[in-house]
């Protein structure tokens, strides 16, 4: 095992019935970064996080958690995990305050530490003004900072995220993403998954991609995009225009054109971007398509998404 791997996932499957929620899946986690677990609704994720945090048995496979086999010691590798999932699980008539202080009980912290960590937490997550208030008047960013605190009382090494801020304002996905790079600043090790593709590129040292329970790719964000080539062409076209379209233009340039019903987007990669761009113009031109959009932009990790799983992340809403 390496030394800074602060988790290993060695070809791990978990079957319900008939239905493979995880093939085989290996990943490894950095000490003291974030990795980032990204893919589609249903594609395994939040399985995965339940076995890495022993919640769920694998069907088979390896796992380890600073060093501790999950699955042979569960209960000791508890004392080294922190979890936050995408449900606050937050008591609505106790306040702020008292529910970290009764987590810190459930850890048989003393009284008088509980009270400090419960303190030191709601001044980290910005709740010291609400901390004295029933959590029922909380609004869902509160809630889910507060969720947060609960998974820190005990001061894990490892932390587990499952899709920490799906569903809040950007203002406040901005105020956990600054959380959650206050943790790593701390020597936490962070393993979060997301259905934001910016949220992984703004956190994540490393990202892996999984779909129907098998990994699609892995890499920094920066390679993941390189991977894909220089740029991508984008445009946008009547949807009854999408198949002579793709025709037209897979025809003109030799190689695969993505396209996309819902969003009505097609995609092409090119190395020579501008010139490309010209071509597709002219090309459509002639064969009298409108486009609504055409641009030239990097590689975006949404490009990448598109490219391993058929989709574009937007279209993931849960
Ligand atoms: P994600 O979190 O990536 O959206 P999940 O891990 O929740 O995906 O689900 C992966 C697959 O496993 C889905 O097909 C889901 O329906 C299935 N699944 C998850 N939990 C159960 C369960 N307890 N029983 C049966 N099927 C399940
Ligand atoms: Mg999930």
């Amino acid at each position: 095992m390496s030394k800074n791997s602060a988790i290993v996932v060695k070809n791990v499957s978990q079957y319900f019935g008939k239905v493979k929620a995880l093939d085989g899946i290996s990943i490894k986690a950095e000490r003291g970064k974030v990795t980032g677990l990204l893919g589609p609704n249903g594609a395994g994720k939040s399985t995965l996080i339940k076995v890495m945090t022993t919640l769920l048995k694998p069907t088979s496979g390896f796992v380890s958690v600073d060093g501790v086999d999950v699955i042979k010691h569960p209960v000791e590798a508890r004392r080294h995990i922190g979890l936050a999932g995408q449900f606050a699980a937050v008591d609505d008539f106790l306040t702020g305050r008292e529910t970290l202080e009764m987590v810190a009980r459930l850890y048989h912290i003393p009284k008088k530490v509980a009270q400090k960590r419960a303190a030191e937490l709601l001044e980290q997550l910005d709740l010291t003004d609400a901390a004295d208030r029933q959590t029922k008047t909380y609004s869902g960013g509160m809630r889910r900072r507060l969720d947060l605190g609960a998974s820190l009382v005990a001061t894990p090494k490892v932390l587990f995220l499952d899709e920490p801020t799906t569903g809040l304002d950007p203002r406040t996905r901005l105020q956990l993403w600054d959380i959650i790079r206050d943790l790593v600043s701390q020597g936490v090790t962070i393993l979060l998954t997301t259905q934001y593709l910016e949220e992984a590129d703004a956190l994540a040292d490393y990202m892996y991609v999984i779909d129907k329970g098998n990994l699609v790719i892995e890499g920094t964000a920066e390679a993941l995009k390189r991977s894909l080539g220089k740029d991508v062409i984008e445009l946008k076209v009547a949807k009854a225009q999408i198949g002579k379209t793709k025709t037209l233009l897979e025809k003109n340039f030799k190689q695969e054109v993505m396209d996309d019903d819902l969003t009505r987007r097609l995609s092409l990669r090119t190395k020579n971007g501008g010139d490309d761009l010209l071509k597709v113009a002219k090309a459509l031109k002639d064969a009298k398509i409108k486009a609504e959009e055409l641009s030239l932009h990097r590689p975006s990790l949404d490009d990448v998404f598109l490219e391993v799983t058929g989709k574009h992340q937007e279209e993931q809403q849960s």
